[in-house]
């Protein structure tokens, strides 16, 4: 799918005024020549812009979508994700602007059990979406596959108790974050470049794809951190249910089968299913605590300290942040760096 980090389409178009669009157009081509080799389907991504965070404005929000979705348009994908959203406000916008093209689309905030930003729980939420015209509702990012499987099925309650149906969809993140508060895995210390130690097993995503199976969801993939493994793990684990196996299983023996064939006898025993069913990873890491401290700055949608930038943070703002950014973690040094003194 041409999910071209519709984040960073915004940067490239501050920087570019037609790059983002050029990335986006290539990758849709790519994608189609891809999901014609099975029988698969395309999607474009339209994601939150700095200009609802910055100006909260309607139309001018929309307007950043329209540029957005011109490529997709262009391209003839077959429906669009709007994803990544923190603010369901947001979100509803940009159903409402992708229903002006007339093409199906799968919403997805990026919150977890506390709901959006702005304290709209997430039944409430999904409620917006579908009467906004999405016909797929869901959580994609910022939170582990537990927590998400948690905020959809809080979101089927809040369809249910209005009398409305849609399909479900969650793609977590591929990271363990039981710790992370309400905003999500970037108040982690760990956010973005620290975060391989929580990444999920191949037997996680069997987990997280049983789960959310179980509670209804039929769209079920993965976010950052979830690599093709993961993603071949939740394809073999609802192998049942979709009647055949991944052609990527071909290149291995489900849950460890091909270690009987291994040359150390107790690598050989573990080679069934309840071993690693049942495995409690360690960490490796004699100084690591369990859990970590969330950042929790609180700012949201219309604060000053998420304008919107167009040029590098100075080292005057740098100092600034730093400051602020006193993280109570003794794993994290708080002095500001030399090179910002
Ligand atoms: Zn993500």
């Amino acid at each position: 799918m041409p999910m071209a980090e519709e984040t960073s389409f915004q940067d490239l178009q501050i920087h570019d005024n037609q790059l983002g669009s050029k990335i986006n157009d290539a990758a849709c081509k790519i994608a189609r020549e891809v999901a014609n080799e099975g029988d698969a389907m395309v999607a474009g991504g339209i994601c939150q812009t700095p200009t609802y965070l910055t100006t909260m404005d309607k139309e001018k929000t929309k307007a950043e979508f329209r540029k957005q979705m011109k490529v997709f348009v262009d391209n003839g994908v077959d429906f669009i994700i709007a994803e990544y959203y923190e603010h369901v406000e947001e979100a509803v916008w940009a159903v409402e602007t992708i229903k002006e093209y007339n093409v199906p689309v799968a919403a997805n905030l990026c919150i977890g059990p506390e709901g959006d930003m702005h304290g709209v729980s997430p039944g409430d939420c999904a409620v917006k979406l579908v009467n906004a015209g999405a016909e797929i509702v869901g959580v994609n990012c910022h939170f582990d596959p537990p927590t998400s499987i948690e905020t959809v099925r809080l979101m089927k309650e809040g369809l249910d108790k209005a009398g409305l149906k849609a399909h479900l969809m969650v793609q977590p993140l591929g990271f363990m974050t039981p710790d992370c508060g309400k905003q999500g895995f970037i108040d982690l210390p760990e956010f973005p470049f620290g975060l391989e130690p929580r990444i999920i097993t191949r037997w996680d995503a069997h987990k997280f794809a049983r789960d959310a199976y179980n509670v209804g969801i039929r769209y079920i993939g993965g976010c950052c951190g979830f690599e093709p493994y993961h993603i071949r793990a939740v394809a073999e684990e609802l192998a049942p249910e979709r009647g055949y196996h991944p052609t990527g299983s071909e290149k291995h023996d489900p849950w460890g089968q091909g270690l009987r064939l291994h040359t150390k006898p107790w690598v050989r025993a573990r080679a069934h299913r309840d071993y690693w069913e049942n495995l409690k990873p360690s960490s490796g890491r004699p100084f690591s605590a369990a859990l970590s401290t969330p950042c929790n700055w609180g700012v949201t949608a219309g604060d000053e300290l998420l304008q919107q930038h167009k040029s590098e943070t100075s080292v005057e703002e740098m100092k600034n942040l730093i400051k602020r950014n006193q993280v109570k973690d003794s794993n994290v040094v708080n002095d500001t760096p030399e090179v910002f003194n």
